[in-house]
């Protein structure tokens, strides 16, 4: 997982294939040498100035991603989500294309390309959401005021009567916000519904918050009644939006009038294209998963006979493959540290691995920049786990921390079940996924080639791929001493990447079961019961993102493969490593094209 307070990660689509084939500024017979240069100069000053436009204008159209950017400069706004606001939206959208569009691709650099793409790709995405997916009709949970009023309330950008004075103003909205999202939902689907009810209560505990900063911080009499005034309004508001919601979905639900939230093939297809941005479309790497799944499978089963003495004794080994491989994974799983040292145990490893990686020529890491470990901050703990908190782009001054969540708060059997899972082996593939040589150092190459639209609207599945090919690379180095324990955790905790592509597809476009999936996550895939209810949850209410890791991951094995025969004995994978990153957060698909 990383964590970035960017909006929702957009990405290519073959819109890109077609602007960097054309190599023609390389090869372009026509102009000598040092007037075309100038000319591409000038080209690319003209195209980094019409980006910064956009992201300038998209910022003052679109005020909560701008928030989520960490621009606040529009904090105190909160428009409503009416049609008169979708048209504009869209109006946008279709100007701005027409704009890049028109950009002459010839002359643009490497760098400028990849953010051309991107640029097409999330205004065309845009668009495709606004008239095609419709969210705003079908699922409520899109309508939280929550993350904004506690980004604008817990982060310092300004001192607090300032965030309060834009906070009084956004909260005074809140009413008119709810009432158009009520006019916008017409077909429900019940999961996403339930999921909107369910997130009521945290939206009114962050009022809560507010009313208390408010009554003790250097505000005015006048200012701390109207605060008063316009929380209770905002109360009743979302409490009248859940209600609303209640008794429309009751409705739906009766006269099965509802809309699945299966978002079904058609849907799929073109989502999967926009957000995941891979050269295989959804169906290929559906099926790119299943054969990926009984490799892993078939590899466990010889690992699982190889440890069956040392782990399992004299007990009769099961004939069922999964049940075998389950029994020694579980075995195994009682290794793992007090809850006491989670925490010290995670920090002791970052500097391990970043000798690991330098001596072993895997990849290069800057020692001026080392990762900070912290215990996440408290207002920022919802989930359990660890994660890397990376600066957004308008805040490079912050450091990168990587965020672990103590076990101090947990009761002793969530505790152990959390340690059994983040056990001896797994805690030192998180540790590699999140920080080294995973998204940690993935972000100190990104950030070597700036680029403020990689940062904004870079590709998801290309940072998650790289953070699960992370892994793997690491195991072929021999870290873990090439163990057959490390080995089965670690396609354990592949299959997890795996299966998520696989349930995703199967979910919404192939209509698996509630019980086909919790048998597919528990019995096939190692998964505790909790974990494969979490999940059945998350499928219901997400689509195409839990694909990404493996989209990614795959397309870097593939890469990765095809450079090593196309260069023969000149194949040096640190180089390659350096390479692949050095583009920044493109899709796997465009890297490809400019490793050529
Ligand atoms: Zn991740
Ligand atoms: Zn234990």
């Amino acid at each position: 997982m990383i964590f970035r307070p960017t909006p929702s990660f957009t990405a290519v689509l073959s819109l890109c294939a077609a602007l960097l084939s054309p190599l023609s500024h390389a090869t372009a017979p026509a102009a000598s040498p040092t007037q075309s240069s100038r000319a591409d100069q000038a080209q690319n000053r003209a195209f980094d100035k019409l980006s910064h436009q956009f992201i300038e204008a998209l910022w003052r159209t679109d005020s909560e991603s701008a928030l989520g950017a960490g621009r606040y400069e529009f904090a105190d706004r909160l428009p409503a989500p009416d049609a008169a606001a979708r048209a504009a939206q869209l109006a946008f959208a279709e100007d701005w294309l027409q704009r890049f569009h028109a950009v002459d691709t010839a002359s643009l650099s490497t760098r400028q390309r990849t953010d051309l793409g991107l640029l097409l790709n999330k205004l065309e995405s845009d668009r495709w959401y606004l008239t095609s997916f419709r969210a705003h009709e079908w699922d409520p949970s899109i309508y939280g005021v929550a993350g904004s009023l506690d980004l604008i309330l817990n982060t310092e950008y300004a001192p607090k009567p300032q965030r309060l004075r834009a906070l009084l103003k956004r909260v005074a909205a809140i009413p008119a916000y709810y009432q158009a999202a009520q006019g916008n939902l017409k077909q429900l689907s019940h999961e996403h519904a339930q999921l909107a009810i369910k997130q009521a209560p945290g939206a009114l505990g962050v009022l809560d918050d507010i009313a208390k900063a408010a009554a003790t911080a250097a505000l005015t009499q006048a200012e701390k009644a109207q605060f008063k005034e316009r929380l209770a309004a905002a109360r009743t508001a979302i409490q009248g939006f859940v209600d609303f919601v209640s008794a429309l979905d009751a409705q739906q639900q009766r006269d099965n009038s509802g809309r699945s939230f299966r978002i079904g093939r058609e849907l799929y297809d073109t989502k999967f294209a926009l957000d995941i941005a891979s050269g295989s479309n959804a169906e290929q790497t559906y099926q790119k998963a299943l054969s990926a799944r009984e490799q892993l499978l078939q590899r466990m089963d010889g690992l699982a006979d190889e440890l069956w003495a040392k782990t399992m004794g004299s007990a009769a080994k099961p004939q069922d493959r999964t049940e075998k491989i389950g029994l020694v994974i579980d075995k195994l799983s009682a290794k793992h540290v007090a809850r006491e040292d989670f925490f010290k145990e995670i920090r002791r490893q970052i500097p391990v691995l970043q000798d690991w990686v330098v001596k072993h020529d895997l990849i290069g890491i800057d020692p001026k920049k080392p990762l900070v470990v912290r215990e996440t901050p408290v207002y920022a703990r919802g989930v359990a786990g660890a994660g890397i908190q990376a600066p957004g782009p308008y805040r490079p001054q912050d450091r990168t921390y990587y965020d672990v969540t103590p076990l101090d708060g947990a009761s002793a059997e969530a505790a152990e079940s959390t340690l059994r899972e983040y056990n001896h082996w797994i805690l030192q593939i998180l540790n590699i996924h999140e920080a080294i040589p995973g998204h940690y150092t993935q972000l100190v190459y990104a950030n070597r080639s700036p680029s403020l639209v990689k940062s904004l609207f870079g590709n998801g599945a290309m940072v998650e791929g790289w953070a699960v090919y992370g892994e793997r690379m690491m195991l072929e180095s021999g870290y873990g001493d090439n163990a057959p324990e490390m080995w089965l955790m670690y396609s354990k905790w592949n299959l997890r990447s795996v299966t998520n592509t696989i349930l995703d597809y199967s979910v919404h476009v192939l209509c698996m079961s509630e019980a086909e999936a919790i048998d597919l996550l528990t019995r096939q895939a190692f998964q505790t019961r909790q974990e494969a209810i979490e999940k059945w949850h998350r499928v219901q209410v997400s689509s195409v993102q839990l694909a990404s890791y493996f989209s990614g991951y795959s397309e870097i094995m593939e890469l990765r493969e095809e450079r090593k025969k196309a260069l023969g004995d000149k194949f040096n994978l640190k180089a390659f490593h350096e390479q692949f990153l050095s583009y920044g957060s493109a899709p796997v698909h465009v890297i490809r094209e400019l490793m050529q």
